[in-house]
């Protein structure tokens, strides 16, 4: 089983010809909802690369909690540990103009409920998955949380650390596997008070040197995410470089989502950091090539 604390959004996409000024008033185009929020991406994605999911997380009592909730009851993820809190259900609303510039609005919301006491009371179960997921869109103190109660062998903890959150160095190192983009690498190695060596301006060079400086820091396993360049990962060795396969890109919304979820999936059964990055850049590739994040994850048999 793979467990995700983390947390659950409804995202809504608005196109028009510019962005408006203060004060202005603008007609738009789009207004759909879709389903979104880290946590519940990569619940999606694991849940359709075949493994059983716990989502871990908080939607507030409106109407728009069914809209944040309906593709992972679609893909069969655990919704039991899911709370109903006062307040909105996480909202992020994204408005792109023409040339795909974009401003974007988030409202933490019921996200911001996703506190120490719920992680607690959802200890039990978490102690009985193969993998916990955690990234940073809920609060600092109960990613910090989780990731000392599940240290150990038991439960594998794969760190998100996106976007970047003041976790403290100590308890990101308690994660078994940190999963970042380059920027994110940047500012992780900086909580954690390391520099990368050697930055040449190649990215998959420099991505070798930013997991081995992970790695190096403390971290016992590391994964940087290199968009078209695929990924690099140390599990304790040297890094290696995992291409991605090559994909007419449309969106790569969420992209890094069903990567992290693909990648959980493979390590709940069992598979090693290599494959799993493997399954993960092919089904995260698969995703840039539609449009959306949840609506766009394929499910195992459809993963080229
Ligand atoms: P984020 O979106 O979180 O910044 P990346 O841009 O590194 O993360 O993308 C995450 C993963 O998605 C990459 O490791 C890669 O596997 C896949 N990916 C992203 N963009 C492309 C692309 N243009 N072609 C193929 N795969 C891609």
């Amino acid at each position: 089983t793979v467990a995700v604390i983390g947390s659950i959004n409804v995202d809504l996409h608005l196109l028009v010809d510019r962005l408006p000024g203060p004060g202005e008033t603008l007609l738009g185009a789009g207004g759909t909802l879709s389903p979104g929020g880290k946590g519940a991406n990569q619940a999606v994605a694991a849940a359709r690369q075949g493994a059983a999911v716990l989502m871990v997380g908080a939607v507030g009592r409106d109407a728009n909690a069914a809209a944040a909730t309906e593709l992972l009851r679609q893909s069969g993820v655990d919704l039991g540990l899911v709370a109903e809190v006062g307040g909105p259900t996480g909202l992020a609303v994204v408005t792109v103009d023409r040339k795909g510039e974009n401003s974007i609005v988030v409202v933490p919301g019921a996200n911001r409920e996703v506190d120490t006491a719920l992680v607690e009371a959802a200890l039990p179960r978490l102690a009985g998955c193969d993998v916990v997921v955690l990234q940073g869109e809920v609060p600092p103190g109960t990613v910090e949380f989780a990731l000392r109660a599940l240290a150990g062998p038991a439960v594998r903890t794969v760190l998100n650390l996106a976007p970047v959150i003041p976790v403290a160095a100590e308890a990101m190192l308690a994660a078994d596997v940190l999963i970042v983009n380059e920027h994110e690498a940047a500012e992780a190695l900086a909580i954690l008070s390391a520099a990368p060596s050697g930055l040449t301006g190649d990215p998959v060079a420099d991505g070798g040197a930013l997991v081995a400086a992970l790695v190096a820091a403390g971290l016992g396993a590391a994964v940087v995410t290199l968009g078209a360049r695929g990924a690099v990962l140390a599990d304790g060795g040297q890094p290696v470089h995992v291409p991605a396969p090559e994909v007419a890109a449309v969106d790569t919304t969420g992209a890094g989502d069903a990567f992290v979820g693909a990648a959980a999936a493979a390590l709940s059964r069992g598979a090693g950091l290599y494959e799993a990055c493997t399954l993960a850049t092919a089904v995260a590739a698969q995703t840039v090539t539609a449009h959306g994040a949840q609506q766009s994850y394929p499910w195992a048999e459809n993963v080229q």
